[in-house]
C-alpha cells in the first residue's frame, strides 16, 4: 500500500513484481537509495510523481515551489523532512475543501434536501444517484429520484431500474420532454408528499454551453418555486480515471452553474487518486462520496483525514 495506489483492487501480487510500477513512495524510494539530503533530482522525482498521479499541474507547481523554498533554505534537510512537509503541504491545500465537507445533509427547515447531480456523460452520475438513493434510504430517509436527463432513452430506463433496484419511485416524462418539467414534478411530490431527499439527473452535455446553462438555470428556476434554497446541493460527479479533464469539467461547469460539492467515482479502477487532492486543493469544493465500483452499496463518505494518513502509509 503506497502512496496515491490505495483505492486500486486489481490484485498485483500473484503478478511478476517486476510488472508492478510501484507506488509514489516506492517510486520515490528507488530513486533516492543511498541519499540522505533532498536535492534537486530528489525534488524533480516527486513532482514527476505528482503529474502522473493526476494531483494536476496548478498543484503540482505549488507543492514544488515549497519544496524548493524549503530545501534553499536548509540544504541539509533529510528525506523524512521533506515527506513530512510534503504531507502538511496537501493537508493545507486541501483544508479549504476539507472545511466544507460536512454536514452530508445540510438543515434544510422540514423541506426536501435536493440535489441536482451534474456531470458529462459516462461519468457515473445516474449510477450514483442509484447508491446515494440507497445511501439515504439505510439512514432511514423517504428518497424520491427525478428523470431529468431526458436526452437518451437509456438514461430514462437506466435511472428506473435503479428506483426499482433500491425500491425509491422515480418521477419520468420519458425521451426527449422537457427536464425542467421533470424537475418541477419531482420537487413538487416530494413536497406534496413530504420526501426527506430528492436526486434528479441531468444529461452532461457540456458542448453545447448555452444551452447546458439555460437547461440548469430553468431546472432551478421550477425547483425554487417549491424550495426557495434549492437545489442545497448541486453536485459535479468526476470519473477518477479522467486525469485532466475532470479539472477542465469542474472549470466549465462552474462557468455554467454553481457547483456546491463533488463526486469522484471509478476510484476502484485506478492507482490515481492523487485527482482527489488536486481538485480540493485547485477548487476548494467539499468532496463528498467516492465512488468504489458499480454495485449499490460501491459508495463512501469521502473520508479526508483517512485519505492523507493513508496516503502517507508506507507499508
Ligand atoms: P452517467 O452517464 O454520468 O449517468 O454515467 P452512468 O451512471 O451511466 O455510468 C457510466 C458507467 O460507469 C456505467 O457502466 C457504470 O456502471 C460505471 N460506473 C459508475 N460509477 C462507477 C464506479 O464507481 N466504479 C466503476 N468501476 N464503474 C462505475
Ligand atoms: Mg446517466
Amino acid at each position: 500500500m503506497g502512496f496515491f495506489d490505495f483505492f486500486s483492487t486489481k490484485k498485483s501480487s500473484n503478478k511478476n513484481q517486476e510488472e508492478n510500477k510501484g507506488s509514489f513512495l516506492s517510486n520515490i524510494g528507488k530513486s533516492i537509495i543511498g541519499k540522505n539530503i533532498v536535492d534537486e533530482e530528489i525534488l524533480d522525482k516527486i513532482e514527476d510523481e505528482l503529474i502522473l498521479s493526476d494531483v494536476g499541474v496548478e498543484t503540482t507547481i505549488k507543492i514544488i515551489n515549497e519544496l524548493e523554498n524549503k530545501v534553499k533554505h536548509d540544504k541539509y534537510i533529510g528525506i523524512k523532512e521533506i515527506y513530512s512537509s510534503l504531507k502538511n503541504l496537501i493537508v493545507q491545500l486541501m483544508s479549504e475543501s476539507c472545511n466544507k465537507a460536512v454536514p452530508l445533509i445540510p438543515d434544510t427547515a422540514g423541506l426536501p434536501y435536493v440535489v441536482l447531480v451534474i456531470g458529462v456523460n459516462g461519468v457515473g452520475k445516474t449510477t450514483t444517484i442509484g447508491k446515494l438513493a440507497n445511501f439515504f434510504k439505510e439512514q432511514g430517509k423517504s428518497v424520491i429520484l427525478g428523470a431529468a436527463d431526458t436526452f437518451r432513452a437509456a438514461a430514462v430506463d437506466q435511472i428506473n431500474l435503479w428506483g426499482e433496484k433500491v425500491g425509491v419511485p422515480v418521477v419520468t416524462h420519458g425521451m426527449n420532454t422537457d427536464p425542467s418539467s421533470v424537475a418541477y414534478d419531482t420537487v413538487k411530490k416530494a413536497v406534496e408528499e413530504n420526501y426527506d431527499v430528492v436526486l434528479i439527473d441531468t444529461a452532461g452535455r457540456l458542448h453545447n454551453k448555452v444551452t447546458l446553462m439555460n437547461e440548469l438555470a430553468k431546472i432551478k428556476r421550477v425547483i425554487q418555486k417549491f424550495i426557495p434554497e434549492a437545489p442545497q446541493d448541486t453536485m459535479i460527479v468526476l470519473d477518477g480515471n479522467t486525469g485532466q479533464n475532470a479539472f477542465v469539467q469542474v472549470r466549465e461547469f462552474n462557468q455554467v452553474t454553481d457547483i456546491s460539492c463533488i463526486t469522484i467515482t471509478k476510484l476502484d479502477g485506478t492507482a490515481k487518486g492523487g485527482v482527489i487532492v488536486g481538485i480540493a486543493a485547485e477548487f476548494g469544493f467539499p468532496i463528498k462520496y467516492i465512488g468504489l465500483g458499480e454495485k449499490v452499496s460501491d459508495i463512501k463518505v469521502f473520508n479526508y483525514n483517512k485519505f492523507i494518513d493513508r496516503l502517507f502509509e508506507t507499508t
